[in-house]
């Protein structure tokens, strides 16, 4: 195939060691990984295969069909974090993957299935997925064969009393439940410190390079590289403008480099006037709005030809500060059209 204008450069050395460095955070844990939506957008296969070289074992995506395209890797455990739909009843028996358990009518499904060990996820103040107290003592877990008990933390990357809050409603909730595991961290929960690994972590965003609190910088490395061709170099002479609705205007002639990536790409229209690519270490600023599949950068003078590659900034926190979009958005809504280098 052709090969594109576009490239994800994704670096697995530092995806390791961000892996390594949330499993030292974790403590006596085990640190697992989350790896849906495609693993965040970087290749849920690439992902999986570089974190389970380096000893993880335990892998979360979020449906079946997530589930059935990890299979061929024969992953140590891989959990379906949606639970079990009337539709997945087949695909969970199948073994592919182990079902997180989060209603009464999921616990009542599975059971009736003869389905074997599953997980369970407790809500403690998210309401989102999971069961609460009142489904507990109507006696919904009764029977089922609990690996890991689990909840989710709403508001990890603050510091709000909603975490200690969590905290002391799992721990409660536990209480009455036989499980072999218990796990609250995400990510963010990893930096809350150690009353919150329990036996097992689920870092998502953080070994991608996202950095969900500032307490998390030092520890975390960038792993997704966009890169794209320059198509055309210009000089826009002043008093020209670039760009659709025209909202740059070059105040002296200036060297422009028009680039093939755009929101269609996940490079959202936010980073207009904020965005930038990189060359030798140097930032040359966005010029003008982000076009669907181009974007224009000041390349005065800068050795750039029609044909080069150039970095497009994409550091995680400092994207998500110059697009207004969260690092999750910025890593999943990477498109389909870049050729993934690994
Ligand atoms: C996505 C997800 C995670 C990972 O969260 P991050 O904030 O990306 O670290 C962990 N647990 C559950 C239940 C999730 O849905």
């Amino acid at each position: 195939m052709t090969s594109a204008p576009l490239r994800l450069r994704r670096d697995a050395d530092a995806l390791t060691a961000n892996w390594r460095a949330l499993a030292r955070m974790s403590g006596g844990a085990a640190c697992g990984a989350a790896v849906k939506a495609d693993g965040y957008g970087l290749g849920a296969t690439w992902v999986a295969t570089t974190l389970a070289a380096a000893g993880c074992r335990d892998f979360f995506v979020a449906t079946w069909a997530e589930a059935e395209a990890l299979a061929p890797l024969d992953l140590p455990a891989l959990s379906v974090l949606h639970g079990v739909r009337d539709e997945d009843v087949a695909a969970a028996l199948s073994g592919v993957a182990t079902p997180v358990i989060s209603t009464a009518a999921q616990a009542a499904r599975w059971r009736a299935a003869g389905g074997g060990a599953c997980h369970v996820m407790l809500d403690t103040g998210m309401n989102r997925l999971g069961l609460g107290t009142d489904d507990l003592a109507g006696g919904a877990l009764e029977g089922l064969a609990i690996d890991t008990l689990m909840s989710h933390l709403a508001s990890a990357d603050e510091d709000s009393p909603k975490n200690d809050d969590q905290r002391r409603r799992f721990v409660a909730m536990a209480d009455g439940v036989v499980a072999k595991r218990l796990s609250l961290a995400n990510s963010a929960g990893i930096a809350l410190g150690a009353d919150f690994a329990f036996d097992l972590t689920r870092p998502g965003l953080a070994l991608y390079g996202g950095v969900p609190r500032p307490d998390l910088a030092g520890a975390i490395v960038q792993v997704a590289f966009p890169l794209a061709q320059v198509l055309q170099r210009r000089t826009v002479a002043a008093g020209e403008t670039v760009g659709y609705n025209a909202t740059w205007t070059a105040s002296a002639d200036t060297e422009v480099a028009i680039l093939n990536i755009g929101y269609a790409d996940g490079y959202w229209r936010g980073f207009s006037g904020h965005g930038r690519a990189l060359h030798d270490g140097a930032a040359l600023p966005l010029l003008g709005r982000v076009s669907m599949d181009l974007i224009a950068v000041d390349v005065t003078a800068h050795d750039v030809a029609e044909g080069d590659w150039l970095d497009v900034d994409y550091n995680l926190p400092r994207a998500a500060a110059q697009s207004g979009m969260s690092q999750y958005e910025l890593l999943t809504g990477l498109g389909g059209r870049f050729d993934r280098l690994s």
